[in-house]
């Protein structure tokens, strides 16, 4: 399979394209900053995601995995260019990514998979972090209206959503013990995940075997779901 990961240069995409590598699939990465041999890729620009495809030829498979934080706080204080910025790369970028993608692998009469990284705030609250949690909601939608739209092409469209995630993204938040030990308290499997949590679940959704699954965002999050 030829498989393109957005924000593939680091965390939970860096290690799901380690992953597809690993099981013998041709690997593109698109990122802002790639890696040696990825392609430069900026989701927010329409212009940048159509050449990096043509770059990338036909795909089998899109991991659409670019996202941010980029700060946070009560809604009250939030900068308007916070909620902005995350609006651009989480979901309109995302957006961008699957249209783009979406219209190739139709053209080409591939029946591929797309795989969307959510997260499990979008149905989970987290007080600060509004902005975010609203474009994963969006993006949420945004998979099962897709797939049901690809669906007479043989291409599914799925979701993951992982719970917190042991990242660069969180780097900083995990390295408070105290923020750490509240994010702990709230998994009921008592553990903040570590990407190679995430990425079986990925390779999964994006296989022959997940043949009858589609508009699903399955949550990897230890149970924290559930509270
Ligand atoms: P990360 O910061 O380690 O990696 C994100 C990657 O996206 C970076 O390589 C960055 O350069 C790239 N990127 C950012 N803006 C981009 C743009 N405009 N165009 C192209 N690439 C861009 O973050 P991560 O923790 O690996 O997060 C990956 C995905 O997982 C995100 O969608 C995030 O929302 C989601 N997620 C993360 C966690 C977590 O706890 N880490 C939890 C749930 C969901």
């Amino acid at each position: 399979m030829r498989v393109l990961v957005t924000g593939g240069a680091s965390g939970i995409g860096r290690a799901v394209a380690e992953a597809f590598a690993a099981q013998g699939d041709e690997v593109v990465v698109g990122d802002l900053t790639p890696p040696p041999g990825g392609l430069p890729m900026d989701v927010t620009d329409p212009g940048s995601v159509a050449r990096a495809l043509d770059a990338a030829g036909p795909l089998d498979v899109l991991v659409s995995n670019a996202g941010v934080v980029g700060g946070g706080g009560p809604l009250t204080d939030l900068p308007l260019e916070v909620f902005d910025h995350a609006v651009a790369v989480n979901l309109r970028g995302a957006f961008i990514v699957l249209q783009a993608a979406a219209r190739r692998m139709i053209a080409a009469g591939t029946a591929g998979a797309i795989v969307t990284v959510s997260s499990i705030g979008a149905r989970q609250p987290t007080a600060g972090l509004g902005h975010y949690e609203a474009t994963k909601a969006g993006l949420d939608a945004l998979t099962r209206t897709a797939a049901l739209e690809l669906a007479p092409h043989g291409i599914r469209v799925n979701g993951v959503a992982p719970g917190p995630v042991h990242t660069p993204l969180t780097a900083g938040l995990m390295a408070d013990p105290v923020a750490r030990a509240a994010w702990e308290s709230r998994i009921p499997l008592r553990r903040i995940a570590t990407t190679d949590d995430v990425t079986p679940l990925v390779l999964f959704l994006a296989s022959p075997a997940a043949r009858h699954l589609t508009g699903t965002v399955v949550p990897v999050d230890g149970g924290q779901l559930l509270t």
